[in-house]
């Protein structure tokens, strides 16, 4: 190592732990996605979550937006428009 004092041995360490964390919780918490209908242009955030498998769950439905399911899983569906919304 150099002979510069100023950077304690353990800082690493501690970069490297505050990074596993965060990737634990970026793989784990939810997240909000913002839906924009194509058609009226209405927006709204919705919320999900994703613990282990690879569909995401769905935790928040925002107003005016329904969910469908397709054989890929969940889906946004602007309620008025009927239209598949993309994140
Ligand atoms: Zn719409």
């Amino acid at each position: 190592m150099g002979k510069g004092a100023s950077t304690p041995y353990w800082n690493g360490f501690r970069t490297q732990e505050f990074w596993r964390f965060r990737q634990a919780v970026a793989m784990k918490d939810q997240w909000n996605e913002t839906l924009r209908c194509p058609v009226c242009d209405k927006t709204g955030r919705a919320s999900l979550s994703q613990d282990n498998g690879d569909t995401p769950t769905i935790q928040l439905v925002p107003d005016g937006f329904k969910v469908v399911s397709t054989r890929h899983g969940p889906d946004f569906y602007c309620g008025v428009c009927d239209v598949a919304v993309k994140p």
